[in-house]
């Protein structure tokens, strides 16, 4: 991804913290309803999630500003790149998790050298407790940082590239906190201001039904999200029910002309099913990005072209894929 060195705002390569990671391979998929994609398969990168593109540019940052110590919540994904990157620039880091966390991700975090620090209470008591505790130390948090969106925004550059400099017509991404959806706003449209594309895709974001705060917020004027109660969902990595940068999110989908769209458990469960099927292994989260995917382009003109991603690598939640692989009698 360093690649895009010139549009990557760090200031001395010798801060540049990199395991050579990004440059994903595009490949075609056929949907089950015969649609043709192009699919980038983010769940290749070194911790096993497109988050190492957001954290080789945080974590550069943060070695060159001379940081000692850094802190950051998540719930997974991005814990695991912060940690990974934070030891390979040899800065002591901090993870705050929920309680709850499951293993393999707390197991991964903790290889890295980070330290564990577990918040009773829910997801919302995590992000509190670390920004009560980001007023001594560096806050690494992929939701506030900007230079996070400075590393997910490379994924546009790619995309662009591999697609002979030109965007999709359309771009089906999870929204959760919106770390690669926003980075991919702003992507492109450095591409478009910079004339190396025409135009920008449509943004269409993918939100489980069971938390989907982003999906109300675009479609009832009336929402309000301190009242919002989500329910628990396969899709763990996208169930954030507080986004920060919500509003954000919703003008990026408006002026890209794009959409929000829901899914339920059982479409997750399906369309990771088939994906397996053909090959990839990518844990139950990115599967709820294809079955947007899946619905979303049912009724599309088969002459638009449409892309998406693998965000994680399905060695990320053998407990979760146990329990489907345990459920395939179930009918769907
Ligand atoms: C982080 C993540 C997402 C969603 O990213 P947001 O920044 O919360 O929108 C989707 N899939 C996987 C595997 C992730 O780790």
């Amino acid at each position: 991804m360093w690649r895009y060195r010139g549009v990557i705002p760090i200031i001395n390569d010798n801060n540049i913290v990199t395991f050579q990671e990004g440059n994903t391979p595009l490949t075609e998929v056929i949907l089950p309803n015969n649609k043709l994609v192009w699919i980038k398969q983010d769940h290749l990168f070194p911790t096993g999630s497109y988050k190492d593109r957001g954290a080789s540019v945080l974590i550069s940052k943060a070695k060159e500003l001379g940081v000692s110590k850094i802190i950051q919540d998540s719930s997974g994904n991005a814990g695991a790149a912060i940690a990974a990157y934070a030891a390979a620039a040899n800065i002591p880091c901090e993870i705050y998790l929920p309680e709850e966390t499951s293993l393999s991700k707390i197991v991964q975090i903790e290889a890295y050298g980070a330290k564990i620090i577990k918040v009773p209470g829910s997801r919302k008591d995590t992000a509190k407790r670390a920004l009560m505790e980001s007023q001594n130390s560096y806050y690494a948090s992929h939701s506030y940082n900007p230079y996070f969106f400075q590393g997910t925004k490379t994924f546009a550059y790619e995309l662009a590239e591999q697609l002979n400099w030109n965007a999709p017509d359309i771009l089906v991404i999870p929204a959760g906190n919106g770390t690669l959806l926003l980075g991919c706003y702003i992507g492109f449209h450095e591409l478009v201001q910079q004339k190396i594309i025409q135009k920008m895709p449509k943004l269409v974001a993918v939100q489980s039904e069971k938390c989907s705060p982003l999906f109300h917020y675009f479609h009832d004027q009336n929402f309000n999200m301190n009242l919002y109660e989500p329910s628990e969902t396969i899709a763990e990595g996208i169930a954030i029910p507080n986004p920060v940068r919500l509003s954000q999110m919703f003008q990026a989908i408006k002026k890209t002309g794009g959409d929000v769209v829901l899914v339920s458990d059982s479409e997750i469960i399906e369309a990771w099913k088939y994906i397996s099927r053909l090959g990839y292994f990518i844990e139950p989260t990115s599967a709820a990005t294809i079955a947007g995917l899946i619905n979303y382009s049912n009724n599309l003109d088969p002459n638009l072209k449409i892309a998406s991603v693998f965000t994680g690598s399905g060695l990320k939640s053998i407990d979760k894929i146990q329990k489907i692989l345990g459920q395939t009698n179930i009918k769907l």
